[in-house]
C-alpha cells in the first residue's frame, strides 16, 4: 500500500512559515521516484469522465494524484451508459491531454455521428450523416464504458483507488490543507482536494449550497442486449449508425447504437414526481410504454425487447446555470458536480473532460512557473472563473434544449436547435 506519514513545510502567505505534520499520503506507485519543489497532495474524488481525464493529464506531466471512486471495482456498472460524442475543441482536446488520443480513435465510430430526429410516427425531419471525407468537424461517439476503461488503463498503477466512497472532509487548522474520510475507514490529508463526484457531489457541500433541481422529466434507460439486437436487424436500421432522437408533446425518446452490440433507448416523460417509475424492471417497462400509447411500434418495440437486467431510472436534474461560489482554499470542483445540465445538447461530458484538462493545465503551469501551494490556489481561483463562464454558456444552450422538450415543440423545433448548433459548430471551427 503506498502510503506515508511525513511533515513538510510551506512557504505560504504573509511569508509565515508552517509546519504540518500530516497524515498518511497516497503515492501512485508509478509516480514515486519523483521529487520536485512543487509536489503538493492532490485527490480527486469520483472516477467519471472528468476525475479520470485529470488524473492522467497531471500523471502525464509528472505530478501525482490520487483518484478515489466509489464504485468497489471498474466493472461494477457494467451495462450502465449509453455513448458520449466527443467534440473537437473540447472533449477530444482532453483526449489528446491525457495521452490517450490514439486508442481513442481506433475505438470510437465516426459513423456513430448520424444522428435523426423524427416524430412520434417515425417521420424524419432532421437528418445528419457524417461526410465520409472530414470535411466537418467529426464527432465519433464513444461507449461511456469503453472510455472509462481507456483511461483506467492509462492512468498510472496505484493511482485510482476503487472501492473509496468520500465522506466527508475537515480543514486541518491553521492551514489550507483538509482531512478526508471515506466510508471504508481510509482517512488522509490533502493540499487540494477535487470534486469529480458528479451531480449529488458531497465535495459540492464544501463551497457551495446551490441544490440540484428536478426538471419535471423522468424515465428510464434501457437497453437491449447484442443477440436480440442481431436478431432484429430491422430495428438497427430505423435508427441508423448512431443516434434518432423522436419527440412528442413533452416526451423524448433516444435509441441509440452503441460499440458493443447493444442498442440503448431512453424514454423521458413529464411528470411533477422523479420517483414515479415502479423499481421493478416489469412493471417499470409496461408503464413507460403506457407513456408512449400510439408511437412508432419499432419504438415501442425497443422498449418491449430490453434486457431485464438493464433497467435504470433517469430523472433528470440541473444545477443553477451559471452555478459559482466563492472560492475557497484548497477546494474546487469539476465536471457534473460544478455544472450538472441536462443532456438534450450532448455537452455535459464534453465540458467535464475540458474543463479537467483546463484545470490540470493550471496546476501545470504553477510548477512550470516555479510557484508553490499559494500560486496553486490562485490558479485554481482563475480556472472557476474561467470554466465558471464556458460552462454557462453551454448550460444555456441545454435548457434552451430542455424547455423545447418541456413545451412540447416536438421534433421540428428540436431540428431547428441542431441546426443552430451545427452552424455554431461550423462557425467555430472555421475560425
Ligand atoms: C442519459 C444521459 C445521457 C448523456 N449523454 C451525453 C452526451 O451524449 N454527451 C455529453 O457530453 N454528455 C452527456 N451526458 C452528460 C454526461 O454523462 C456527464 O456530464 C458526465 O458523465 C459528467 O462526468 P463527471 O466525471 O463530471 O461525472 P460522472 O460521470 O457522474 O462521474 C462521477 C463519478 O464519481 C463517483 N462518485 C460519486 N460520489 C462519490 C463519492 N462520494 N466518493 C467517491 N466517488 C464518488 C461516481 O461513482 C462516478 O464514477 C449525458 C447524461 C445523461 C444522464
Amino acid at each position: 500500500m503506498p502510503s506515508m506519514t511525513k511533515g513538510r513545510s510551506f512557504q505560504r502567505s504573509g511569508s509565515i512559515k508552517v509546519e504540518v505534520r500530516v497524515g498518511e499520503l497516497d503515492i501512485p506507485d508509478d509516480l514515486k521516484h519523483m521529487s520536485t519543489p512543487f509536489s503538493p497532495r492532490i485527490a480527486i474524488i469520483g472516477g467519471g469522465p472528468a476525475g479520470l481525464v485529470l488524473v492522467n493529464v497531471l500523471a502525464r506531466n509528472n505530478i501525482a494524484a490520487t483518484l478515489y471512486e466509489r464504485d468497489a471495482e471498474f466493472s461494477s456498472r457494467a451495462h450502465l451508459g449509453g455513448v458520449l460524442d466527443l467534440h473537437p475543441e473540447t472533449g477530444q482536446a482532453a483526449m489528446k491531454g491525457a495521452g490517450v488520443w490514439e486508442t481513442f480513435q481506433k475505438n470510437s465510430r465516426p459513423e456513430g455521428e448520424e444522428t435523426k430526429i423524427l416524430d412520434k410516427d417515425g417521420n424524419v425531419v432532421y437528418h445528419h450523416v457524417p461526410p465520409a471525407d472530414n470535411t466537418s468537424p467529426s464527432r465519433p461517439e464513444i461507449d461511456r464504458s469503453l472510455l472509462r476503461k481507456i483511461l483506467v488503463d492509462a492512468a498510472p498503477a496505484g493511482s485510482i483507488k476503487f472501492g473509496h466512497a468520500f465522506v466527508s472532509a475537515t480543514p486541518v487548522t491553521g492551514t489550507t490543507q483538509w482531512e478526508l474520510v471515506f466510508a471504508n475507514g481510509h482517512k488522509t490529508v490533502v493540499d487540494l482536494v477535487i470534486g469529480a463526484d458528479g451531480a449529488r457531489s458531497r465535495v459540492r457541500l464544501l463551497v457551495s449550497d446551490a441544490a440540484i433541481r428536478y426538471v419535471g422529466l423522468t424515465g428510464v434507460e434501457v437497453s437491449m442486449s447484442p443477440d436480440v439486437g442481431a436478431a432484429h436487424k430491422e430495428l438497427l436500421a430505423r435508427i441508423g449508425s448512431g443516434s434518432a432522437y423522436a419527440l412528442d408533446g413533452p416526451k423524448f425518446f433516444a435509441a441509440q447504437i452503441n460499440g458493443d452490440g447493444r442498442v440503448r433507448t431512453y424514454a423521458w416523460f413529464h411528470s411533477n414526481d422523479p420517483d414515479v417509475v415502479p423499481s421493478d424492471p416489469a412493471a417499470a417497462i409496461p408503464f413507460v410504454l403506457s407513456h408512449l400509447e400510439g408511437w412508432a411500434p419499432w419504438m415501442r418495440q425497443l422498449i418491449e425487447l430490453a434486457d431485464p437486467q438493464a433497467v435504470y431510472h433517469r430523472p433528470l436534474y440541473m444545477l443553477p446555470v451559471g452555478h459559482s461560489w466563492k472560492h475557497r482554499a484548497g477546494v474546487t470542483l469539476v465536471g457534473d458536480a460544478m455544472n450538472l445540465m441536462t443532456p438534450f445538447a450532448g455537452q455535459g461530458a464534453n465540458i467535464a473532460v475540458w474543463a479537467a484538462l483546463q484545470l490540470a493545465l493550471k496546476i501545470i503551469g504553477v510548477r512550470e512557473g516555479g510557484g508553490g501551494l499559494q500560486e496553486m490556489d490562485g490558479a485554481v481561483a482563475a480556472y472557476e472563473q474561467e470554466i465558471g463562464k464556458r460552462a454557462k454558456e453551454e448550460a444555456t444552450v441545454t435548457e434552451v434544449n430542455l424547455n423545447i422538450v418541456l413545451n412540447g415543440e416536438g421534433a421540428k423545433g428540436m431540428a431547428e436547435a441542431f441546426r443552430l448548433i451545427e452552424a455554431r459548430t461550423r462557425s467555430t471551427a472555421e475560425v
